[in-house]
């Protein structure tokens, strides 16, 4: 493959044309997997949301304007993203929190066992979450998954698609075994929701949750969703029991009484501002095939993969078969802080994962094939010439 092939690739690309949804940066964006770029469309959706809907409604837009079931209908827009039904999917809170609901629900439905599986790599707010949560249900504790699922497990908590590594993990079996063992599987699609097609309802998944700023393009900080099985709702208890959950939040009465259906994983009033960028995020995907979108993924990774291929020093971390590869490539160097550094310096951005990971997110909707060329070619030129190693590389900021 050569730069002229790569540019014969985007001339015939079908998802070109999406390219100019997006306030593209100059040089190489290859962090879209950490946090997506700016929709051209989302600065008049939230300037609507702010000096319309705010500024000249007022407190009449709970009811005019859909403010009030935002988080419900924003997220039976995510939910064919995700391979949910109507009405299993809501927009709230940050990925954290809702981590926090559906584990504590998935306990509740499953008293008496003990163990919360992970995985020790995944990404750390999910751990420590669990490990809060643990400490709230006298005697649960957490397991690695390797050491297995048996009749002692409450519920699996896995990231579907591993934030350092990009492995995926086969939602179907995993899930299966869970259940084999009377266990519930509650998914992290963080780095899969936008980048995949994901089928929680064929992989007969429990529970979900993920973020809407990286593969979903919603902003710093936007709201996430949380996905729950239809089939839990009825019985499913999460603890934060705030208004908005509630069957009748605006009779004021005192006492708790959980909503019907997905409602009840609400907790207090959504934040609105931020939900315009979301809905502008998933306009985009309103057109979008999510089949392109994985066949052009997997065309950029493999092409990344091919051209780095033997660089000094740098060993493959991303699985190579395409049913166990996300949306990025990750790669492993003594050097790898300097290294994107050093690209980064000429514009190239990736990123860098504790302690020696090099991670290159791409992003089918808005990144072409010779920007993986470019990008490719910045790598090995940075490491043949050692460029990465001037000591103004090494200094860490406190986000990398
Ligand atoms: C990005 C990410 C998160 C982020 O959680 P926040 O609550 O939004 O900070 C959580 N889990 C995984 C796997 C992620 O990749």
């Amino acid at each position: 493959m050569n730069r002229e092939d790569c540019l014969r690739l985007d001339a015939a690309d079908p998802l070109a044309p999406l390219r100019a949804e997006f306030t593209v940066p100059d040089g190489l964006y290859l962090d879209g997997n950490s946090l997506g770029v700016l929709p051209r469309r989302t600065p008049a959706k939230i300037a609507d949301l702010v000096e319309r809907q705010w500024g000249e409604g007022l407190i009449a837009s709970w009811n005019t304007e859909g403010w009030f079931e935002r988080s419900q209908s924003l997220g039976d827009r995510v939910a064919p993203l995700i391979g949910a039904g109507p009405g299993e999917v809501v927009v709230c809170d940050s990925t954290s929190v809702n981590l926090f609901k559906t584990l504590a629900a998935a306990l509740r439905l499953r008293p008496g066992r003990r163990v919360i599986v992970v995985e020790r790599d995944t990404f750390p707010t999910d751990l420590y979450i669990a490990e809060g949560v643990a400490g709230l249900f006298p005697g649960v504790r957490m397991r690695e998954l390797a050491d297995g699922i048996d009749e002692d497990v409450a519920v699996v908590l896995l990231s579907h698609t591993d934030y350092r590594t990009g492995a995926v993990h086969d939602m179907k079996a995993v899930t299966q075994e869970a259940h084999r063992h009377g266990a519930l599987a509650l998914w992290d699609l963080c780095h899969s929701a936008g980048a995949l097609p994901v089928d929680l309802t064929g992989a007969e998944a429990d529970f979900a949750v993920g973020c809407t700023y990286k593969y979903l393009n919603a902003g710093p900080g936007a709201p996430a969703f949380l996905y729950a099985a239809a089939r839990h709702h009825e019985a499913a208890d999460q603890p934060l029991t705030g208004w908005f959950g509630h069957s009748r939040p605006f009779d004021f009465v005192p006492g708790y009484a959980p909503a019907q259906g997905i409602t009840r994983f609400l907790a207090g009033t959504p934040a609105l501002v931020a939900m315009a960028a979301v809905d502008a995020g998933l306009e985009i995907f309103e057109s979008v095939d999510l089949a392109e979108v994985r066949a052009k993924s997997l065309a950029m990774t493999d092409l990344f993969i091919e051209l780095t291929a033997g660089l000094p020093g740098v060993e493959l971390v991303t699985p190579v078969p395409h049913e166990r590869r996300g949306s990025q490539v990750s790669l492993r160097h003594p050097d790898a802080h300097a290294i994107v550094q050093a690209l980064i310096a000429r514009g190239v951005v990736g990123d860098f994962r504790a302690p020696d990971v090099m991670r290159f997110g791409f992003t089918p909707l808005y990144l072409r094939h010779v920007d993986v060329f470019d990008a490719a070619e910045a790598l090995s030129e940075v490491i043949r010439d050692g460029a990465h190693r001037d000591p103004r590389f090494s200094a860490r900021g406190k986000v990398t």
